[in-house]
């Protein structure tokens, strides 16, 4: 049988783009479906958009800092309609870069909805009807929002870059990555943040010292942060928006943010029709190479709900194409995948929690908790944190955890060493470089927990 195309991409994000131009580059005929921007979640309504949220939100702390280090400047005034114009330019320019990206790849793109009539054959909202060998679905995920009354007066870190103006005062609800980034972001951007969360404590799944650390700071920073509470009932007013939570506390806020997690993109594509796997929260059952239970029909991605990432993604999708193009099986390794929380300050993770680690072996604890020397000289009061969880056995670092500005920058090099099996005595033989942050982790002498 002859097809239009050797592959046919489902979804313009991290995942699906780089699938599409690495198979183009092995000479298959490929075309790629998307139906609202190129670039996907990271590039128009994540990762990218968020980052210079973070970078702009920093400028507050940063003119006290600049007067205590001897510099006259005032607080400025944050102008939200100035920033968000120049955002929506920079994403604009970003997706017109995705946009050349594939054009240069020879990729065929279709700004149309695809869904699937049988394992070969897409159908796409122009009309179109294409068949290919190959079916890659990389549609990702959007915000999750509880099923409640009153839900539908709240926004979603979709909404959140289109705002027309800065509320005065926002409830975010969760404590996970988006809430807490966004409390810090919003935060430093001068607007009066309350944030609620259901469990014991924020940003579950990190390790426990640092969620303990980082919230914190977060309160220090004027965050009012709630655990262990969640909303009640939400309503509209003349005034902005009412919520009444779980320990009878009423409130009304400008604005209501739902930031509790992601759901797979899976809604109306025509996969169970055609025998794809469906976990429990829509996400595509995949192999450990990203085939679904139909053999043409590969997923990558958020949409498969492995780790949700981009980077993650984007491996996902290259490995995917080794397998099917290059005749070369290759499996996404997801051993150490480093990651960020940016927070203010950032939490940069690799590896094994303590507590994780704990339950596995014998392991050795080293942390630090200090003020960094540019903060305590501003006279600010927040302290870094690093911490190693090593094993006693191999003595290999199993984990490593900072909360510090920058901790992002930090990890990714961390990273590198963990994933090469360095052991404890690899980090003390490192000779320091002085005078940073960073040398602590090379200096840590003594166990503050072992077992
Ligand atoms: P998370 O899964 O990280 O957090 C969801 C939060 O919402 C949790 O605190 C959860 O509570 C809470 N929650 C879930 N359902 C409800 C409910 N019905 N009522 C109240 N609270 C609820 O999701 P996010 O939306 O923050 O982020 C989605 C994913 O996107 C992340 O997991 C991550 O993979 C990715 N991401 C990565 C970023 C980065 O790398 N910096 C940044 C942003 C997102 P509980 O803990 O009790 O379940």
């Amino acid at each position: 049988m002859t097809f239009d195309f050797d592959l046919f991409v489902i979804g313009g994000g991290s995942g699906g783009v780089r699938a599409a131009r690495v198979a183009a580059a092995t000479g298959a005929r490929v075309a790629l479906a998307e139906e609202y921007r190129m670039g996907g979640t990271c590039v128009i309504r994540g990762c990218v958009p968020k980052k210079l949220m973070v970078f702009a939100s920093g400028y507050r702390e940063m003119f006290a800092d600049a007067r205590a280090y001897g510099w006259d400047v005032p607080d400025g005034v944050f102008d939200w309609a100035q920033f968000r114009t120049k955002l929506h330019a920079e994403l604009d320019r970003l997706e017109g870069v995705y946009r050349n990206l594939l054009k240069n790849s020879d990729v065929t793109v279709y700004d149309a909805r695809a869904t699937l009539d049988d394992p070969h054959t897409v159908r796409l909202s122009t009309g179109d009807v294409v068949t290919a060998k190959h079916i890659l679905v990389a549609t990702g995920g959007q915000p999750f929002l509880p099923d409640m009354e009153g839900a539908e007066h709240a926004i979603s870190s979709n909404e959140v870059f289109q705002l027309e103006t800065l509320p005065k005062s926002i409830l975010i609800v969760g404590g996970g990555y988006i809430a807490c980034e966004f409390a810090c972001i919003l935060n430093g951007m001068g607007v009066a943040v309350t944030q609620l969360y259901r469990g014991a404590q924020i940003l579950r799944g990190f390790d426990e010292e640092a969620r303990g650390h980082i919230a914190e700071l977060m309160r220090e920073q004027g965050i009012d942060l709630h655990v262990g509470t969640n909303v009640l009932e939400i309503d509209k007013t003349a005034d902005g928006v009412w919520v009444k939570d779980t320990n009878g506390v009423a409130k009304t806020y400008d604005q209501v943010m739902f930031a509790t997690g992601r759901t797979p993109n899976t809604a109306g594509l025509g996969l169970e029709a055609l025998g794809v796997a469906l976990g429990r929260g829509g996400e595509i059952v995949v192999d450990d190479y990203s085939q679904t239970a139909v053999p043409s029909i590969y997923a990558v991605g958020d949409v498969t709900d492995r780790i949700n990432l981009t980077p993650v993604a984007i491996r996902e999708g290259m490995a995917f194409v080794e397998t099917v193009f290059k005749g070369n099986p290759t499996k996404p390794d997801y051993e150490l995948v480093a990651n960020a929380v940016f927070t203010r300050p950032e939490l940069g993770s690799v590896g094994l929690t303590e507590e994780a680690a704990r339950d596995l072996e014998p392991i050795e604890v080293y942390c630090t908790s200090f003020r960094a020397m540019q903060s305590a000289f501003a006279g600010r009061d927040d302290r870094v944190m690093m911490k190693l969880v090593v094993s006693q056995k191999t003595r290999k670092v199993l984990g490593c955890h900072i909360v510090a500005d920058h901790a992002g920058e930090l990890i990714q090099l961390v990273a590198i060493a963990l994933k090469m099996g360095a052991t404890k005595e690899d980090f003390d033989r490192t000779v320091a470089v002085h005078p940073t942050m960073s040398e602590e982790l090379v200096t840590m002498k003594t166990p503050v927990r072992a077992g």
